[in-house]
């Protein structure tokens, strides 16, 4: 099949144009690099059926031309970590809602199949876990600007879906939980990436509030796995899909991991979240999806474990060193 990838040269759409092009795949790339990085898809480059288009999905003559020329359109292009968006709000709910607004309208003119990249955040301060995909959300309130990216990405959802009941557009929906794995970068306040780079560095490790709060990290191998299947399925279109693992850590016992594996004798430093993310910061103490609705389609299981994952992360980031 021809796919497109918006935001194909960033840390998940690497992995992906990776994996679908190992399967055969003909994949094009959309990326403004904002935020992906040339070197990511540095050794896709010379391969037959990549390509890159270095463009912003804004661009709607080019965004048309390539949609044209595909049969799946994989979303992943957004504004995305935490502390961009507490920092640029603006560009955030701009980029998220308009971005894929451009991105439907496209599909829609020549009937590509679209996956919607979402979020956990669209769970907001819920904290019945695991959370399953028809659980109501509790959002922030709008004075708190990190509820901008969830509520954006919330909106994404509605219009796919509604191009997929209105107009029959294949629309599949999937919330991205915590996902990591080498290329991604500490820049905009991923945690895993940031620890280890900490570490390598014997810095001190900063675990904002009190570190009880957990997340479940899941593989970008095992993450872009389920996109893959999910975009041949045919019974996917019209559903939302939580894709993550359920591994469940709090992140001071993700600094300790992290300085076990790496043999770094960094101190743990605890930092509040007014210190690190500006005052009135809200941060969710558990996250953990329900992976059962994906598994029951896709047969889908995590095969990576935590520590296989730190270790292939701190290999990675030990030769960017
Ligand atoms: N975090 C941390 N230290 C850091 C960066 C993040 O303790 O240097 C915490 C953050 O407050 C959150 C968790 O790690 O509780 C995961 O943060 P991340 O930004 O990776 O993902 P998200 O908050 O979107 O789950």
């Amino acid at each position: 099949m021809r796919y497109l990838i918006t935001g194909g040269a960033g840390f998940i759409g690497s992995h992906l144009c990776e994996l679908l092009l190992a399967q055969g795949h003909r994949v094009v790339a959309i990326d403004d690099l904002s935020t992906g990085r040339m070197e990511n898809i540095a050794h896709l480059r010379p391969l037959p059926h990549f390509q890159l288009v270095r463009e912003n999905i804004n661009n709607e003559q080019v965004l048309d031309r390539l949609t044209s020329e595909s049969d799946v359109v994989v979303h992943l292009a957004a504004m995305v970590g935490v502390q961009r968006i507490v920092e640029d709000p603006v560009r955030t709910i701009r980029t998220n809602i308009m971005g894929t607004e451009a991105v439907l309208a496209a599909a829609y003119r020549y009937g590509c199949k679209v996956l919607i990249a979402s979020t956990s955040e669209v769970y907001g301060k819920g904290v019945r876990v695991p959370f399953t995909e028809d659980d109501d959300r509790l959002m922030g309130p709008t004075t708190r600007s990190r509820w901008a990216y969830a509520e954006s990405k919330a909106v994404d959802e509605f219009l796919g879906l509604a191009y997929y009941h209105q107009f029959s557009l294949p629309v599949v929906v999937m919330r991205f939980f915590n996902t990591v794995g080498p290329r991604q970068t500490g820049r905009y306040g991923m945690v895993v990436p940031r620890f280890v780079r900490q570490a390598l560095a014997g810095e001190p490790l900063t675990v904002y509030g009190d570190g009880t709060q957990t997340r479940c990290f899941a593989d970008v191998a095992d993450v872009t796995r389920a996109v893959a299947a999910l975009a041949e399925h045919p019974a996917a279109p019209g559903q939302v899909f939580n894709v993550g693992a359920t591994e469940e850590v709090t992140i001071r016992g993700l600094a300790e991991r992290v300085l076990a594996l790496t043999g770094s004798r960094s101190e743990i430093r605890m930092v509040a979240y007014d210190d690190a993310y500006g005052p009135g910061f809200e941060d969710m103490q558990r996250r953990v999806p329900s992976i059962a609705r994906l598994h029951a389609l896709i047969g889908y299981v995590p095969r990576c474990s935590l520590n296989d994952t730190l270790q292939r992360v701190i290999e990675y980031e030990r030769s960017q060193v």
